[in-house]
Order: C-alpha cells, then structure tokens, then sequence
C-alpha cells in the first residue's frame, strides 16, 4: 500500500478495511452483506445505536445532546444550520478563517442576516484570531467557526465559551483530540477525513437546539427535529458509512481514545513540521500560528520545484500531496489514520528532496 495523503476521501485504518472485507459477503452468520441489510433490521439498529454510544463514549458527550447521522455532506450543514435556526429579527456570526467557513457564511446570507465576528482572511487564513478578537452582533443567534482548516492548515487551540450556541464544523479535526462538548450547541463533520468513508455526516447536537423552527416551511428533511425523532431514520440512512464509521470508532477505542490519538498526531505532525521549520530557506510554512495537526501546507521555492516534488514523492508511495489550487504548493493531511512510518517517510523524504535541489 501507499501512504495516502489525500485530504479526504482519506486514508482509513487498516485493521478497519480488514474486518470490512472479512465481513463484506457475510456479516457476522446473517448470510448477506451489511450493504444488503434493510435499515430496519435488527443488525443495522445495533450498527447506529452502537456508533452512537462509541461516539458518546469517546467524546465524552454529556446528556441533553442528540447524535444524528444525515447525508449531503458537511455541505448541507452550511445552509441547514441558518434554516433552522436564523429567524428574521436575528444576525448569523460567522468566524471566517478558511473558504470552508466563508462557504458557510454565504450561505447564512442567503437565508438572512449574516456578521463577521473575526476573520483572518486580509493575511490569507494564515491563523486563526484570538478569542478576545471575536466581536459578536447583537441579536446573534448563534456563532460558526471551522475547528480545523483543511486548505490552509491552521486549527483552534482553545474554543470560545459564550452565551449564545456555538456552532462548529469539525469536518477535518473530529476525534484528533480531546474537547469539551459542552462549550457547542451544534457540531458537524463530513466523515470522508477522520471518522470513515464518504456519504454521510455526523451531526452532535444540543436538545436546547433541536426544537428551534425559525423557518416556517422547511422541507421534513431538512429539520434537525424530524431527524432526532426518527433517530436518524426518517429516510433510509447511510447504512454502510455508518457501519464503516463504527468499526473506526472501535479502532479508536482500541487504540487509547482520544488521549492516544492527540499525541500520536502531534508526534506525526511534529516530525513535518520540524523539517519545515529547519529548512526555512526551501520550506514555507503556510500557518503562521495555530498550526493545524491535520493539514499541513507548505510551499517550495518555485511551482516547478513543487511540481517535481509530488511527481517524485508519488513514486517512491507518498500520494496526494498537491495543495489545494487556493493556497498553492504542498498539503499533507496526515488524520488518525495516517501511521507514524507514513510521516516519518514523509520528512524523510523532505530532507532527501531538499539536500538534491
Ligand atoms: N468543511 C470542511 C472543514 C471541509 O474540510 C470540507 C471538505 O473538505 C467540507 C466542509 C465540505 O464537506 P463535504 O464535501 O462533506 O460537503
């Protein structure tokens, strides 16, 4: 196998595409596949009731919070959160440290009135602002901003604890680190990056929340509420993400939790960016502060040379290191699922290229 450093779909643990094969064409004696099952039956019910409680488990989620697992991406989240819970005489708040977050925040608009709380946009996303930065509207009627920022590779160190919901797209960081549940009313994440395949999402959500209609007419499936009172099953779920979803959330157990992913992603993250920092006349960093231990974006002196960078690292197995076109340059994303030797051949392969150019 390759080290995979695409930013999502991304690399999976490997013991949970082993027992995936394992149980493709018999899942556990019931004679058919898990992708055959009807939603209804009992062994997809203990599918979702048991991602629920790992997630519950490893997220430390106290009572008065729902899980949801939806479709149509961290996406849909953007224009689902405002129409639910954004009414005429209220303002949106949006912190914009990424095109992520400013996608979210186009959205808000469409649907009302939006603010910038802080943005970092005027230095090309290149940290994440202070909390004493945030300036929040009145009549908010909640606040957004992106945890972890997948293109630029910049990520919250500490989270702001305010009065009003705190809603978060945690798309690229969730489960890389202990939190406290507690400071949101809202989180969301794509799983393609740190919880499993593509095709469905992960919605937390506060009961405080869940019974807001701001928008009188909303379709049934857009309503957090309809979601929460069908447990996830108002229509026919992501029956497959979700049980690929579980078996990560029992690699995770079985690997130390959260504690153990933390460290073991800062160790992976520190051996790039040491190379990063003790080559800064052939590497630069693209966060100046707040450096993300997802992403990790960087730039070579000149396109050409960043050109034969990711041509030469996909042949000796580093692949998808192309940054994104809108900060140029080199992304390694480097989630749970990425090994230790994956970032160690990565830097490795950094000190090589940089001692022949
Ligand atoms: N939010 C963040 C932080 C992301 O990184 C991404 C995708 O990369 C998205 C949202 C969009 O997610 P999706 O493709 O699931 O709609």
């Amino acid at each position: 196998k390759v080290f995979n450093f695409y930013p999502g779909p991304a690399t999976l643990p490997q013991p949970v595409l082993e027992t995936a094969r394992t149980e493709l064409l018999n899942y556990r004696d019931s004679g058919m596949s898990v992708m055959e099952m009807s939603h209804r039956s009992k062994p997809i019910e203990n599918v979702i009731a048991s991602a629920e409680a790992n997630l519950k488990e490893l997220l430390k989620i106290p009572e008065g919070y729902r899980v949801l697992f939806l479709q149509g991406g961290a996406t849909s989240q953007f224009f689902m959160i405002p129409f639910n819970f954004l009414t005429k005489d209220q303002t949106a708040n949006y912190v914009l440290t990424g095109s992520f977050a400013e996608k979210a925040y186009k959205e808000a608009l469409k649907t009302g009135s939006a603010h910038t709380a802080a943005s970092t946009k005027e230095e090309k996303f290149r940290s994440i602002p202070k909390l004493e930065d945030i300036s929040v509207s009145d009549n908010a009627a909640y606040l957004h901003l992106t945890s972890n920022n997948t293109i630029y590779g910049t990520q919250w160190q500490q989270f702001p604890q305010l009065s009003i919901p705190v809603v978060a797209d945690m798309s690229s960081d969730i489960l890389s680190r202990p939190f406290d549940v507690s400071n949101f009313d809202l989180i969301y994440a794509g799983a393609q990056k740190n919880l499993g395949p593509a095709g469905v999402t992960v919605v937390i959500i506060s009961e405080k929340l869940i019974n807001i209609s701001a928008q009188a007419k909303l379709p049934d499936m857009l309503k957090y509420s309809v979601h929460a009172e069908k447990d996830s099953m108002f229509n026919t779920p992501p029956t497959f993400p979700v049980y690929i979803v579980n078996l990560v959330l029992e690699w995770i157990k079985e690997n130390g939790g959260l504690e153990k992913m933390a460290a073991r992603n800062q160790e992976k993250a520190d051996m790039v960016y040491q190379v990063i920092d003790q080559n800064p006349d052939f590497y630069q960093g693209h966060a100046i502060s707040d450096r993300s231990l997802m992403n990790i974006s960087f730039r070579l002196p000149n396109e050409d040379l960043e050109k034969e960078f990711v041509h030469s690292a996909e042949k000796v197995g580093l692949v998808g290191l192309k940054g994104h076109r809108s900060v140029g340059g080199i992304r390694a994303s480097i989630y749970n699922a990425m090994p230790v030797e994956g970032c160690a051949a990565l830097a490795a392969f950094m000190l090589a290229f940089r001692k022949t150019h």
